[in-house]
């Protein structure tokens, strides 16, 4: 292990940051602007590349160069990553709080390299200050956002690099730190290739991430009514089928409920199209506002809707009925009339088809006797 040049794993390094920043990129560019913070993580992994360039340039120029400058890229480069991070879960960015951070880091970098020059102590106050921004990030990401693969796998990349930095302080204090960074020792040998290591499981974090998210919002897109946020036709009877089937095994089958918006034609005709879209948007909310969590609302098509009760018998889909025709009657401006035809399940040789013509059935009496009401089938 002692055989590697920290040399050129600081170039490796700086070629993994220059490739994971060219996929970044590119998702910033091609991905639908509702995922933030992509930009931030394609500028890190280039502030990073930036760094290693300095550092790896390190006694042909200047120590203002390959020592504060570098370092402090290396810091920004983090801080950017966590910013991108914050975007991504809907947080603010805190810049300013971060830009006192450097500013003072840099007094720090600039006093240990010029006025008192100590290998040691600036590496251990590098090590401290980066162990600060992985924590800080750590903190911020248990706290926010779902916990999925991607997430997961980030914070542990954070906490092992954090347990890398605490085992690089503790050689320090116990006088293993080597005498420069280009020393091919064990321990620089170790740190550097942990560094090349978290460079490139936070890109590749990001990037999944950024992938997992547009997964979630396609996968959205494809399920849910653009204009009420309900499930789509396709999807809510993809519910249904899978409830009838565990309903089948275990018994406890659904309710239906078949619900039309009342001459809506005319509320279209006289109002207008857009005032048509408020009210199926208002139907929609109300509707959601009186269902249980298990239960699915979803668009059967124009002003009609469907909703799956599941474990509900005649009586309590009824209830809900009630509560639906009770809602829309509340006052409010958008309010409209609705008829529903509601059923309940049978028995294990339940079809869907059966139930849904049962429901459109009871529906198509509801508006034969004056609209505006429930009837059961
Ligand atoms: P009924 O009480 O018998 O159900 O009468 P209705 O007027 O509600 O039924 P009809 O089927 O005659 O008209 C449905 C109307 O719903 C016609 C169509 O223009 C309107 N519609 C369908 N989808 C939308 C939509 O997305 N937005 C708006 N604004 N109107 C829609
Ligand atoms: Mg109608
Ligand atoms: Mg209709």
């Amino acid at each position: 292990m002692t055989q590697l040049d920290p040399r050129s794993m600081i170039a490796m390094a700086g070629f993994m940051s220059a490739v994971m920043a060219i996929v970044l990129l590119f998702m910033r560019r091609h991905y639908p602007p509702s995922i933030r913070g992509v930009g931030a993580w394609a500028a890190a992994p280039l502030l990073w590349l930036a760094s290693t360039v300095l550092f790896s340039v390190r006694g042909f120029v200047p120590d203002w160069l390959s020592l504060v400058l570098a370092n402090e890229l290396l810091v920004l480069g983090s801080v950017t990553y966590y910013m991108g991070t914050r975007s991504f879960m809907g947080a603010a960015p805190t810049w300013r709080r971060w830009a006192w951070v450097m500013a003072a880091s840099t007094g720090v970098f600039i006093l240990l390299t010029y006025g008192f020059a100590h290998y040691a102590l600036r590496v251990a106050f590098f090590s401290v200050l980066m162990g600060v921004v992985y924590a800080v990030q750590l903190r911020f990401m248990m706290r926010h956002g779902e916990q999925t693969f991607p997430v997961r796998l980030v914070q542990v990349v954070l906490g092992l690099h954090m347990g890398v930095l605490a085992m690089r302080l503790v050689s320090i204090a116990t006088g293993y730190a080597g005498a420069d960074l280009m020393e091919p020792s064990v321990f620089q040998t170790f740190y550097i290739g942990a560094y090349v290591l978290t460079v490139l499981m936070l890109s590749i974090g990001a990037v999944l991430m950024a992938t997992d998210r547009l997964r979630t919002e396609l996968e959205h897109l494809a399920t849910h009514d653009s204009l009420t946020g309900t499930l789509n036709r396709r999807a809510l009877l993809q519910r249904c089928e899978d409830e009838l089937e565990r309903a089948r095994r275990y018994g406890e089958g659904p309710s239906m409920m078949m619900l039309d918006l009342d001459n809506f034609k005319a509320v279209n005709d006289s109002r207008g199209h857009q005032h048509g879209d408020a009210v199926l948007v208002h139907f929609a909310q109300c509707t959601k506002q009186v269902l249980r969590r298990a239960d699915r609302l979803g668009r059967y098509g124009g002003e009609e809707f469907m909703v799956l009760l599941p474990g509900a018998d005649a009586a309590a889909a009824a209830a809900v009925a009630g509560r639906v025709h009770a809602a829309l009657t509340a006052g409010h401006p958008l309010d409209c009339q609705v008829s529903i035809g509601v059923t309940s399940w049978h028995g294990p040789s339940e079809t869907l088809d059966a139930m849904l013509s049962r429901a459109d059935a009871a529906l198509y009496r509801a508006k034969e006797q004056g609209r505006n009401r429930t009837v059961a089938s």
